[in-house]
């Protein structure tokens, strides 16, 4: 029988459900799966990101062949995503190829191309895993002079009605529970002294048959590539991805909101969720997430802190990011607002810094395939920022390293939040500190050479010595930013004499990294 509809599933779109699959006929259609070679190599992407890729890909189509539907998969080889669709075509003759919108820009562009050059029709479903639609953030994006999560979030709550309550007082009937849609200020505490007493273990999925010949396969073809997989135990399938919903809500959940911003050297799951993964490959949908963590509220096995904390990290940052992504794609890659010219410091792919916060954070990385949010922003990305790393450089580092990396979500927070590349479309200010935020929140700088208080002079820290001299290289843009005016009234502090040393440290910083390259 003729084929009617080839579906392609991304592999990022691990979802039985997803739109693309409606009406899926076995008797007619056929599922087409690819492990694209382009795709490993485009982005020199860690052993732990290819393996959790190709893996769950591969068990995602044993689910569907169980179903007895026909899946066209490809296995690794040499073929670009493109190049393998239309020698696909060629040989299935479909009528038409059916896809859930891609989450990477450029990959929509190569199966718009395909379409032009084969001529089959292309049809592009909408997302369904998605709360927010691209259109839908399109027009609360629309007029506004400035976007803020903030607002969007609200937006979100109430729409889907999560953490809500019935409230005859207010305009639309509802208002938000606890009273505020924002608890900020119950969270982000620091550990004491003595660290984090009774952290539950990661949730840990030994690699099955398929697993251990991806792994196998990854340790062979990509020997060469950043990273380790001795410690690869990642949910693959969409049970396992339940089990660590499940284990998160409740283990850890009831702890998340306190120490959402804490670090610790040689903890790197602490009491986070470690559910991005399972998220960005479509194994969750955020809703099911989102309501099992209000439910544990409701329940009482959960503080509201917490819980509004954990939901807005879905609901609101996960949302806006992705709207974010595709109202500004693909202008958004080359995005470089503060100029910044430096190579990537090569230490950022072994870990082998004297600096500890970044020695633990880069070798967890690199080892794990996973850090937590702070480590991500306030110490890799911090240090980068404040070295004047160019954006495409960081960009890359972190859509290599990270299991989670899908470029929708990692460019904003890379190019956006944390490197202020956009000029201040994601995030009202630079993210930027001293050495002595690190200090706070973490033990780092109790094993390290450094001192976080100093910013010139052999001990100075180097993260404050590059604060100093980011707030002298960008003075005249940041006193402009209200939300910066502290941060640049304090240069004035600071002796012409003084001000010479920081720029002349940080210029010796930047020529030692690059000699050591
Ligand atoms: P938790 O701390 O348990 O948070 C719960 C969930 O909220 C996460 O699983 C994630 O789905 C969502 N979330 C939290 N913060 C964000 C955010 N800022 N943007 C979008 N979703 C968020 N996240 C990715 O999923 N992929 C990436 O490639 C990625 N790159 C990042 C790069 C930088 C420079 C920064 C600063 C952040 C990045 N994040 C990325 C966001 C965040 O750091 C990770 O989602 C989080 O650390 C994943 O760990 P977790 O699942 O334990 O998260
Ligand atoms: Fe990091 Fe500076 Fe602390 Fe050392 S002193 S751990 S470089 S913040």
């Amino acid at each position: 029988m003729a084929l009617r509809h080839l579906v392609i599933v991304l592999g990022d779109q691990l979802d039985a459900s997803a739109s693309a699959l409606d009406g899926f006929d076995p008797a007619q259609d056929c599922v087409w799966m690819c492990e694209s070679a382009d795709e490993s190599a485009r982005t020199w992407s860690s052993k732990q990101r290819i393996a959790v890729f190709l893996a769950a890909m591969r068990h995602f189509a044993q689910t569907l062949r169980a179903r007895a539907w026909p899946v066209e998969y490809l296995e690794l080889s040499d073929h670009s995503l493109d190049q393998a669709l239309v020698q696909s075509i060629a040989r299935l003759q479909p009528a038409a190829l059916v896809v859930t919108e891609p989450g990477e820009w450029g990959v929509r562009e190569r199966l718009t191309q395909v379409n032009r050059q084969t001529g089959i029709a292309l049809d592009v479903r909408i997302d369904r895993h998605f709360l927010c639609t691209v259109d839908e953030f399109a027009r609360h994006a629309k007029g506004r002079k400035q976007l803020r999560m903030e607002y969007f979030y609200r937006e979100m709550r109430r729409r889907h009605q999560v953490l809500m309550e019935s409230d005859p007082q207010a305009a639309d009937g509802y208002s938000p529970s606890g009273g505020q849609w924002n608890f900020d200020a119950d969270n982000r505490e620091s550990f004491g002294a003595d660290g984090p007493t009774k952290v539950p273990a990661r949730s840990r999925f030994e690699p099955d048959t398929i697993t251990r010949s991806v792994l196998a396969l990854v340790r062979e073809r990509f020997a060469d590539h950043p990273g380790s997989l001795d410690e690869f135990a990642w949910p693959l399938t969409r049970e396992q991805a339940l089990q660590t919903l499940d284990d998160f809500i409740r283990q850890r959940l009831p702890e998340f909101g306190c120490w959402q911003d804490a670090m610790w050297a040689g903890e790197a799951w602490l009491y986070h969720s470690h559910l991005s993964l399972a998220l960005n490959l479509k194994l969750l949908s955020p809703l099911e997430v989102i309501r099992a963590a209000e439910q544990a509220w409701r329940d009482g096995q959960a503080p509201l802190a917490g819980v509004e904390g954990f939901v807005r990290q879905i609901l609101g940052w996960r949302e806006y990011v992705r709207g974010i992504y595709w109202l500004n794609m693909p202008d958004y890659l080359y995005a470089n607002a503060l100029a910044a010219d430096q190579a990537l410091p090569h230490w950022f792919w072994t870990g082998q810094t004297e600096m500890a916060c970044l020695r633990d954070a880069i070798t967890q990385s690199l080892n794990l395939g996973y850090a937590h949010h702070i480590q991500r922003l306030m110490v890799t990305g911090l240090f980068a920022l404040l070295y004047g790393v160019r954006p495409s450089e960081v960009h890359a580092w972190y859509l290599s390293v990270y299991v989670d990396a899908v470029e929708w979500v990692e460019l904003p927070n890379t190019l956006g939040m944390s490197q202020y590349a956009d000029g201040g479309l994601m995030a009202s200010k630079p993210y930027a500190a001293t050495g002595k935020y690190i200090e706070r929140m973490s033990n780092y700088c109790k094993k390290c050479p450094y001192s976080p208080a100093k910013r010139v002079g052999p001990k100075a820290c180097p993260f404050t010595t590059l604060y100093w001299d980011f707030l002298l290289r960008h003075e005249s843009r940041l006193a402009s930013n209200p939300r910066m005016a502290l941060q640049v009234k304090n240069l004035a502090r600071i002796t012409d004499s003084e001000r010479d040393q920081i720029r002349a440290q940080a210029q010796s910083l930047r020529a030692v990294q690059s000699e050591q390259r």
